[in-house]
């Protein structure tokens, strides 16, 4: 890794520094907030040494606000913030690794490196960082949350995403101990059992507002779905990666469709947000047997995942794949193919799923053969948009940048349902006059008792699986020009509880992250055992 140096701080005491400074901070506290770019401006103010650093600007910034020169100014935070893009959905992720463990998949295109949990490699940038604090899950999470607040960001509301393989398949004493660490990071006091630290973190300094881990859909079970809402899980990364028996037999994925299937009826039935893994190029596919596929996380009921991640198989050297290959069995498709399929399938994607990635972060010399087009979503996005097509996907909407108050005033409601099995499902969605998307909601209706789910308080409860309201990450209750705390929150929560009302339902649960928890109390919601839920 090459090391970059730190800025240091300007000198303020220097008159002319000073002065330089104030008037980049006074073109700041106007600069418009969708043009994100301010390279242009820091140009104009070049020091004898080259450009100001955003970091330096921001230190300087604070420290004007600290002599109470200049008051403080949500502008220009904004501007100074360290890659905006971050924490632009309101919340600040926090990835953190599990070490290496034996995952009981036999995937014939997983990688299996001494240093990294299986699937993953140890040139991955989320690896090293993992493995430069020896996969101590405390360590991971407070110095990231150090580092993104060092950036400006802010850090009261966090999303923690565990990652590393299966995480189903780890000792459930190292699942309690991984978690336990990281909650005692965001609290900033230990705890000495799980369930203590996810209590302490419904007032903690950093309160988590998701927790999201990966497994495998065979592991997926109604005792296993209860173990994870026990331990304060949100949303699951499931490996799908073909709805073809045949496509995950020959790639030996050791679960069926079926198995899929059922998973997701049982996490979506207990209010869990699903991401859906899925890859083309496996061995035995075809671009148009791809297609086909895809076509079916969206045709089939059974599937209609919430959230989605295309990675296209890698052909990594020492997998049974690669192998395969060697022998000629087994060939990359062509970079204009890939292309051409990502960009059809895009085209597919319904407006309730947000596709998160297409392209694995894998550096290019890991991979043998075959695309190494890191910006692949890019080339895609810019031939659909030269033939006037766009994806409709929720990402592809999201307000981002541009949550002023303005467009929040002027927003409507748009309600768009579908059916799963098992549910009747209702994606509110609140949209500018420029049809982006400022705030969403997902309810869930059961069309049956959840028998199946050893969860008793949850049986016939309708339930809110995801409130997302779009705009920069502010501190909890801060008033900003941003979309959040405006009120769509509690708007939509309002339409939720009237359409379950008018459906027949009695109670409204809501599968809450424990730091979300005085926002449900505050809006009705009694703590059940796992679930906040209001009676209708
Ligand atoms: S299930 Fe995932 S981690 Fe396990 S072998 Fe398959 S791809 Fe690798
Ligand atoms: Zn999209």
């Amino acid at each position: 890794m090459t090391k970059r140096s730190i800025p240091q701080p300007i000198d303020l005491g220097d008159r002319v520094e000073r002065e330089r400074v104030l008037n980049i901070l006074r073109v700041l506290k106007d600069w418009p907030l969708e043009k994100r770019d301010i390279s242009p401006l820091l140009r104009k103010y070049h020091t004898a040494t080259g450009t100001y650093a955003k970091s330096q600007l921001l230190g300087a910034y604070r420290q004007l606000v600290e002599e109470n020169v200049i008051k403080s100014n949500e502008s220009i935070e904004y501007q100074l913030r360290g890659r905006p893009v971050r924490t632009i959905s309101g919340v600040a992720p926090v990835a953190v690794l599990t070490e290496s463990y034996p995952c009981p998949g036999e995937c014939i295109f997983c990688p299996n490196q001494k240093d990294a949990p299986k699937s993953y490699l140890d040139g991955e940038p989320g690896v090293l960082r993992a493995i430069q604090y020896g996969y101590d899950p405390y360590a991971q999470t407070a110095s990231r949350i150090q580092s993104l607040q060092a950036t400006g960001h802010s850090v009261d509301k966090i999303e923690l995403l565990v990652l590393g393989g299966t995480w189903s398949s780890y000792p459930e004493e190292y699942q309690e101990h991984f978690l336990l660490r990281c909650f005692d990071a965001m609290n900033e006091e230990p705890s000495s059992t799980l369930a203590e630290a996810l209590r302490r973190n419904r007032t903690a300094p950093h309160r988590n507002v998701g927790l999201v881990i990966e497994t495998r859909p065979d592991a997926i079970t109604p005792a296993e779905v209860l173990r994870l809402r026990e331990q304060g899980v949100t949303k699951v990364q499931l490996g799908v990666q073909s709805l073809d028996d045949q496509i995950l037999e020959l790639n030996r994925r050791g679960h069926t469709v079926a198995q899929t299937h059922r998973a997701i009826r049982l996490l979506r039935r207990a209010g869990f947000k699903i991401v859906a893994h899925w890859m083309p190029n496996l061995y035995g596919a075809t671009p148009g047997s791809d297609l086909l596929d895809f076509a079916r996380l969206w045709d089939d009921p059974a599937m209609r995942p919430d959230e989605l991640k295309i990675y296209p198989t890698a052909l990594l050297e020492g997998t049974e794949l690669y192998t395969l290959w060697q022998e000629g069995k087994y060939q990359p498709y062509a970079e204009e193919d890939l292309i051409e399929l990502v960009t059809q399938c895009k085209l597919l994607i319904q407006p309730y799923c947000r596709a998160n990635r297409i392209m694995r972060d894998i550096p290019a010399n890991y991979i043998v053969s075959g695309s190494k087009k890191s910006n692949l979503r890019q080339i895609v996005q810019q031939r659909m948009e030269k033939a006037g097509l766009a994806c409709r996907c929720i990402r592809c909407r999201e307000i981002r940048g541009h949550a002023r108050k303005q467009s929040i005033e002027r927003v409507q409601l748009e309600t768009l349902h579908y059916q799963t099995e098992g549910t009747q499902e209702y994606f509110l969605q609140y949209l500018t006059p420029e049809k982006q998307l400022a705030g969403f909601l997902r309810l869930s209706l059961p069309t049956a008792p959840r028998q199946e789910l050893p969860i008793p308080e949850i049986q016939m409860a309708a339930m809110i699986r995801e409130v997302h309201v779009y705009g920069p990450a502010q501190g909890l209750g801060e008033q900003g020009q941003g979309g959040q705390h405006h009120g769509l929150g509690t708007r939509l929560l309002s339409r939720a509880a009237e359409i379950a009302q008018a459906a027949g339902f009695d109670e409204l649960a809501v599968i809450a992250a424990v730091g979300t928890w005085h926002y449900y109390q505050e809006r009705g919601f009694k703590q059940g055992e796992l679930y906040p839920i209001r009676q209708l």
